[in-house]
């Protein structure tokens, strides 16, 4: 699946819940994770592949999240790091995000489950989020820099 890029309009609606998870969803959800390997990313949001609707995957290296629906439920503590995004290849930007948070959602069969999260993956799962309704990182980091400036020095999240 082609990755669209910052500019593109899908990237600015705010997406639509999914209705029935069905084994289209269940397909867009492999496809969807097989573009984020393929990219290197630790997240994809269904927007960024052009598709408006509420479900993302991700895996910070702990394994293969798959979330419809996603709704956050609480948000605890503070984080800041240096987050990239598929969408948006040139930059990188320091992002203040909760450093814990509970998710609900519905898995790829469509049961409600919950997931906590912290670190690395409650950042990955407040970006994705964050796409379905329409914001990308660039809007709410304290500082935007070009990619090529931390390249080499820093380990940048890119989802
Ligand atoms: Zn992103």
């Amino acid at each position: 699946m082609q990755i669209r890029i910052a500019g593109d309009e899908v990237l600015r609606l705010l997406a639509k819940p999914v209705k029935r998870v069905n084994r289209q969803v269940r397909e867009l959800l492999d496809e969807m994770a097989q573009s984020m390997y393929a990219a290197s990313g630790i997240g994809l949001a269904a927007p960024q592949v052009g598709v408006s609707r509420r479900l993302l995957v991700a895996d910070v290296g702990t394994g293969l999240v798959e979330l419809v629906n996603p709704q956050i439920l609480y948000r605890e503590g503070m984080q800041v790091g240096l987050e990239g995004c598929l969408s948006i290849p040139d930059l990188v930007g320091e992002v203040e995000r909760a450093e814990r948070i509970r998710v609900t959602a519905q898995n790829r069969v469509g049961h409600q489950m919950w997931i906590e999260a912290d670190g690395l993956l409650a950042r990955c799962l407040q970006h994705e989020i964050d796409h379905l309704d329409g914001i990308l990182f660039t809007d709410i980091a304290i500082k935007v820099m070009p990619a090529s400036a931390v390249q080499e020095t820093a380990q940048v999240v890119l989802d």
